[in-house]
């Protein structure tokens, strides 16, 4: 397999536009779970590049459960999401959930998201393993480590092999989180896989006051970086406020995951 450590035993270090992920790099993404206006979007990217992340997330197609929910800015968003990258210096990461949409996306966004609920489209899999652009591929909601690493392997097998795992949580019987944060699995795809891996503390738990710790506790776990939820005010979110991080908790946690990501 191409993305297994047989065929290749270096990591792989991906290059979004200067910035690399993988090796020794330390990669966080954050930002608010949608664009939901350009004030908010402005000031979650300050306060990302304030903490020292070198990327911005922000969805502005958004796979909502309830098709009654918000579901995004769509291109009004990714405008914003571009305008925000080059004033902050910060590399764009946005969600893709079809196929027709990749190459209007790609004209504002550094790396394409593939979403859990889309591990498995195999046809968006394999358009995106077209292009040349960095993929964050996140695993599906029960998706086993296997199923997650074949579906990179779809990517990587149309010639893209700029490829970032991200950990997310996977379902469990446990009701208290949101997702269960599978670190574990962080650790086997390293063992598996040269491609780098990240973990996503928000979604992987849903309650903010769990991401602090297990972002640190996937950097000690090996992960080459995190995805994590910001937003300026997340009592008024739009989506995912319980797991976002206000400003002010994103730079102390910063802090303490540099400081491990300093010991490994
Ligand atoms: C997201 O990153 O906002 C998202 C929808 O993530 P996931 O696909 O992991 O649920
Ligand atoms: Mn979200």
């Amino acid at each position: 397999k191409l993305v297994s450590r047989e065929f290749r035993q270096e990591d792989t270090i991906v290059d979004v536009n200067g910035v690399k992920i993988g090796g020794p790099h330390l990669a966080v993404m954050a930002g608010p779970c949608a664009v939901e206006s350009r004030e908010q979007l402005m000031e979650a990217a300050e306060c990302v590049k304030k903490g020292g992340a070198a990327f911005l997330r922000g969805g502005a197609f958004k796979p909502r459960t309830s098709p009654y929910d918000f579901q995004g800015l769509a291109e009004e968003g990714l405008a914003m999401l571009k305008e925000a990258g080059e004033k902050f210096d910060l590399r764009v990461v946005t969600e893709v959930v079809n196929q027709n949409d990749i190459d209007m996306i790609s004209n504002y966004a550094d790396v394409l998201q593939i979403g859990a609920r889309n591990m498995q489209n195999f046809q968006l899999l394999k358009e995106v393993g077209k292009t040349h652009k960095p993929v964050l591929l996140k695993r599906g909601l029960s998706a086993t480590i296997s199923e997650w690493l074949n579906a990179a392997e779809y990517i990587a097998n149309e010639g893209n092999y700029n490829i970032i795992l991200c950990e997310r949580g996977i379902r469990t019987y446990e009701t208290f989180t949101r997702n269960t944060l599978d670190l574990s699995a962080v650790a086997a795809v390293k063992e598996l896989s040269h491609l780098p891996v990240i973990a996503d503390p928000s979604h992987g738990t849903g309650r903010w006051q769990m991401v602090r710790p297990m972002a640190r506790a996937a950097i000690a776990a090996g992960a080459d970086g995190l995805i994590i939820e910001v937003h300026p005010h997340p009592e008024c979110a739009l989506s995912d406020g319980d797991q976002s991080l206000t400003p002010q908790n994103f730079e102390s946690t910063m802090t303490e995951v540099k400081a491990i990501a300093a010991m490994m």
